[in-house]
């Protein structure tokens, strides 16, 4: 059902977009900017997986043999895509270099190997190497918005101030407070995050005071959500209030990151990042208090819409008590 859906026209935006980013061929690796591209979640092997997008030629899929049948059955296979299966005794990125003739830049994939990047370094010595992000992030970060549950951080009582912590084996007490950011993948790929404080019976002394600041915080952020506001307005929008009521050292990390095949991608909401926001860019918004002895995020997943801000979690943002 899903692969009815992969939109074919995707090839041909990848190239124009290279074009426009004065890049004379993407090389995309196995990861999420080849699944973006082509529908194939190829394997990644030591073997050479690329997809060779050039700016003004005809795509080609350099894939190794035993990889071929899995790379024709995905969504690729439907393509008008040409695909050159090598043989284990052949040289992948010299038959790579040899079709793209002389490229002066090339875009390869942000989480392409050391490995690959080296040997294309090798075989086409003349060619500037840059990201393919440069080219892709602008298509991948307006494109749609669980299959499986990719990470799930429970951190309580002292380990709450630690934002990535994951869970242990730590017996709950009553007055801890518990910060659960789960996220998980829809079959298509898509990623999704969301996080929710909880206190067992009473909250901390000054907690309930500090949670209602981040609340107002992380609503001042998603009000700030519009078409042409800045990434960095709405992690300003957060911060005013968490900084006015003397919390803005606690506040430790950007206030979100775009999420789409990869939880985090651009656009990031930071300070720096003056880049416009535009409708069906989809990122975090997510700003997090943690003095130390205990802390609290709240996340939501929002899309930029023409007229401001979709909120696409919609639990309770009231801080839950739990009874034990
Ligand atoms: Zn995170
Ligand atoms: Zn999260
Ligand atoms: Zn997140």
């Amino acid at each position: 059902m899903l692969d009815e859906l992969y939109p074919a026209r995707r090839l041909a935006d990848a190239a124009a977009a290279a074009a426009r980013s004065g890049l004379d061929a993407l090389l995309l690796t196995p990861g999420p900017d080849l699944r973006y591209v082509i529908g194939y979640d190829a394997n990644a092997l030591e073997r050479l997986t690329c997809l060779a997008v050039p700016a003004a030629s005809d795509p080609f899929l350099v894939v190794p043999r035993l990889e071929l049948p899995a790379a024709q059955a995905s969504p690729a296979g439907r393509l008008s895509l040409e695909m050159i299966a090598w043989e284990e005794t052949d040289d992948p990125y010299a038959l790579v270099a040899t079709r793209l003739g002389r490229p002066a830049t090339l875009g390869l994939a942000d989480r392409m190997w050391a490995l690959m990047v080296l040997r294309f370094a090798a075989a086409l010595p003349g060619a500037r190497q840059e990201l393919a992000s440069k080219a892709l992030s602008p298509l991948r970060s307006l494109a749609e918005g669980h299959s499986r549950a990719d990470f799930a951080i429970v951190a309580s009582g002292p380990n709450g101030a630690s934002p990535h912590h994951m869970a242990s084996d730590r017996v709950l007490r009553a007055g801890d407070v518990i910060v659960v950011d789960i996220g998980g993948t829809m079959p298509s790929g898509y990623c999704s995050d969301c996080t929710r404080t909880y206190v067992i019976g009473e909250p901390p002394d000054d907690f309930a005071a500090y949670y209602q600041v981040l609340k107002e915080a992380q609503d001042a952020a998603c009000a700030a959500v519009r078409p042409g506001a800045s990434a960095e307005s709405v992690d300003a929008a957060a911060r005013e209030p968490i900084t006015a009521a003397g919390y803005g050292q606690f506040f430790l990390h950007r206030t979100g990151h775009g999420i789409g095949l990869e939880t985090h991608e651009d656009p990031y909401i930071v300070a720096g990042n003056a880049e416009p926001l535009q409708p069906g860019h989809t990122f975090s918004v997510e700003p997090g208090i943690y003095p130390g002895r205990d802390g609290a995020r709240i996340e939501d997943i929002v899309v930029c819409t023409e007229t401001g801000c979709e909120r696409l979690n919609n639990v309770t943002r009231e801080l839950v008590g739990v009874r034990i």
